[in-house]
């Protein structure tokens, strides 16, 4: 028999199964918590920290993407803290990424007033255009680390584990194992990686070109 809890979000009484995350829950009843690296063709992970709600009795904000709803608890979705929380994680993101082609994090910026120059002057990720196969181009310029790609490519649909996260704090990217170019890595070019990707990171090569006339991806 599936067990049920009751929690509160935003004053509302909500009922829910056991299991189910915050975001399920608060999505269920209509409340809309902003996100950028969740999906749900791929397992939370808490990493870009939009989705941070208060709850009771929790000092730290906590990522709804992964927090479990348990019976008697109390959310809120939106606050000053909240919102303080979201805007400077968009702006840390603009200050380092190229978020052209991310129309939710474009989105969001609007919506909580962000300002995209608080953190002007600092370092960017500009990493060049890796264009090492006859099918992806990879433009980790773009890459906002949701890791989608790396979870498809592993156990969430693929299990060929041909990418991971590579360095640390600031220089955390998106990599093959050694830095292989993806022919000789465990890659089977199926394409998931691409189509999970939020940011235009990841494009099929012919996509590029089109895009690129005046030369192929360096
Ligand atoms: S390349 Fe795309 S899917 Fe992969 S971590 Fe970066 S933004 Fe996410």
């Amino acid at each position: 028999m599936t067990e049920t809890v009751h929690l509160t979000i935003n004053r509302l009484t909500v009922e829910t199964t056991r299991g189910a995350t915050v975001l399920d829950a608060a999505g269920a009843i209509g409340i809309d918590i902003p996100t950028l690296c969740y999906d749900p063709r791929c397992a939370p992970n808490g990493l870009c920290r939009m989705c941070v709600v208060e709850a009771t009795g929790a000092r730290l904000l906590q990522a709804a993407c992964v927090t479990r709803a348990v019976e008697g608890m109390t959310i809120t979705t939106e606050s000053p803290r909240i919102t303080r929380a979201r805007r400077t994680v968009l702006e840390m993101l603009a200050a380092s990424t190229d978020l052209s082609e991310t129309p939710d994090a474009l989105a969001q910026i609007a919506e909580t007033g962000a300002d995209i120059a608080r953190f002007a002057g600092g370092r960017e990720r500009r990493p060049p255009v890796v264009a090492d196969n006859p099918m992806f181009v990879r433009d980790y310029a773009k890459c906002i680390l949701c890791w989608r790609c790396v979870q498809v490519c592993a156990e969430d649909a693929q299990y060929a584990f041909a990418i991971n996260f590579d360095g640390r704090g600031f220089d955390t990217q998106i990599a093959t194992f050694f830095g292989k170019p993806l022919p000789e890595t465990t890659c089977v070019f199926c394409g998931q990686c691409v189509g999970v990707c939020p940011s235009g990171a990841l494009k099929p090569l012919r996509a590029w070109e089109l895009e690129h006339p005046d030369g192929p991806a360096a």
